[in-house]
């Protein structure tokens, strides 16, 4: 059996950036994950609106680690973990592996949740993974492209007001203000809370609200659905009112779970978890009561965190820092916030950042454009959404619809003639 210092399981932030600070002290270490990419999920929505091309935003995580002699990536799923005996099994496309290790960093992520009716999962679409955004952007295409007749076909529901539901909500409506100007969409945003962006509050909530119905998205807090079936989601208001929506498009951005290796872990060190499924680690990230398990990022719960890549990457170091000495064992993570943002539409964002400041509108989306240029991993990749972001923000381009498979059956390229992913006309769709 193959062993190791260090196994990492994941390569989405938490896992990159402990990754990165083990190779500091030149640890051995083996990265395992179940995605070839490293995703840059706060962009997902941008992939699905056609505003990035895919790959901008998931780079191959054996590319980004290449030069870190140190780091092996390992492409499996992980499957069973034995932390009596140090060691992890996961499958691969040649069968079941394992690997000995002597600290092990968890940072598997989350997937959706669905307040207890996983049956939605199957008639609405999610934005987690690159496949989610690739899906829903093909579909989205052939929802604009219906007969204008075909009503539901340009309805989109967007369950959930956090900074993913606005965000896509947004740019749907702009795909239908800027780019299909002749099929524009009704975008109907139901959130259960009384504000939308809840976690901000007051100014910036407010701002997020007014300057989502000034593009024309239909609002509704304090509203609750209570049923999705075939093309007909079921709303209920907090007066008890109900309303029936008939979307073909339904985007759930409404709660999270952690993902099924959290059980695992749960299961193999003893750690208690929440009612999302997150363990419930300890103040210096270790889980249970195992002192070389750690396990961080969006699978776990300390302090009431928020689920935001900062905090997987602040854990990914402290954790690595501990393994590599760098900092006492046993140390308890402290989280420096730095602040975050959310972005309504084109040139409209808002900002709440540390001592107070809150930017809304041009200044903060140009904020939100520097923060993730700067962030983004890879130079290419930089370049490539600067001049993504310039064709679809200045200009009314949507790179990414070039990519959508255009056969089976489907009418002929969105990119026109030079594949550029341009407006197309809408008239021989509509006919
Ligand atoms: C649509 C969307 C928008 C977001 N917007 C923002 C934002 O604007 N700002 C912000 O700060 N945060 C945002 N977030 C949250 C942020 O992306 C997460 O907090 C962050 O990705 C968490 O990092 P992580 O390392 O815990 O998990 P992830 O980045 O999700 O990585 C999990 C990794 O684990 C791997 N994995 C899972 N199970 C297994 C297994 N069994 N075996 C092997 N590998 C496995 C996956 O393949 C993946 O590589 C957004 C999230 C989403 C989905």
């Amino acid at each position: 059996m193959r062993s190791t210092e260090v196994v990492i399981i994941g390569s989405g932030f938490g896992g990159l950036a402990a990754a990165k600070q083990l190779a500091k002290s030149k640890v051995e270490t083996v990265l395992i994950s179940a995605t070839p990419e490293h995703l840059f999920q706060p962009l997902l929505y941008q992939v699905a609106t056609g505003v990035l091309p895919a790959q901008e935003i998931a780079p191959s995580i054996a590319d980004v680690l290449a030069d870190k002699k140190s780091i092996d990536v390992v492409e499996g799923y992980v499957t069973a973990l034995d932390a009596e005996r140090k060691v992890i099994t996961y499958s691969t496309d040649d069968g079941s592996e394992q690997i000995a290790y002597e600290f092990l960093i968890v940072a598997a992520g989350a997937s959706q949740g669905y307040f207890g009716h996983d049956e939605w999962a199957e008639s609405t679409f999610s934005l987690k993974t690159r496949d989610d955004a690739i899906d829903l952007r093909a579909h989205l295409l052939d929802c604009f492209e219906a007969p204008l007749a075909d009503e539901t076909a340009h309805t989109f529901v967007v369950v959930g007001a956090g900074a993913t539901g606005v965000e896509i909500a947004g740019q749907i409506q702009e795909l239908g203000l800027r780019y299909f100007t002749d099929a524009p969409a009704t975008v109907h945003l139901v959130e259960g809370a009384g504000d939308v962006l809840p976690v901000y509050g007051g100014k910036l909530s407010d701002f997020a609200r007014k300057t989502l119905e000034k593009s024309g998205i239909d609002v509704m807090t304090e509203t609750v659905v209570t049923d999705i079936d075939g093309d007909a989601v079921t709303v209920r208001a907090a007066d008890g009112t109900e309303r029936v929506l008939r979307a073909r498009t339904v985007v759930w951005s409404a709660g999270v779970k952690a993902t099924p290796l959290a059980q695992v872990v749960a299961e193999a060190t003893g750690c208690e978890t929440d009612r999302a499924g997150r363990l419930l680690i300890n103040p210096d990230l270790t889980v249970g009561g195992r002192a070389d398990v750690f396990a961080i990022g969006d699978m776990t719960s300390l302090d009431r965190l928020p689920g935001q890549s900062p905090v997987a990457m602040q854990q990914g170091r402290h954790a690595a820092d501990m393994i590599r000495g760098d900092t006492v064992r046993g140390t308890r993570f402290r989280y420096l916030d730095k602040g975050s943002m959310a972005v309504i539409n084109r040139h409209n964002a808002v900002v709440d950042a540390p001592f107070g400041i809150k930017l809304t509108g041009f200044l903060g989306w140009l904020t939100w454009l520097g923060v993730h240029l700067f962030y983004l991993v890879g130079f290419r990749n930089r370049v490539g959404a600067v001049l993504s972001w310039f064709r679809s923000f200045a200009g009314s381009a949507r790179p990414g619809f070039a990519q959508v498979d255009r056969s089976a059956g489907r009418v002929a390229d969105a990119g026109g003639a030079d594949g550029t992913g341009d407006r197309r006309p809408l008239a021989e769709s509509a006919a």
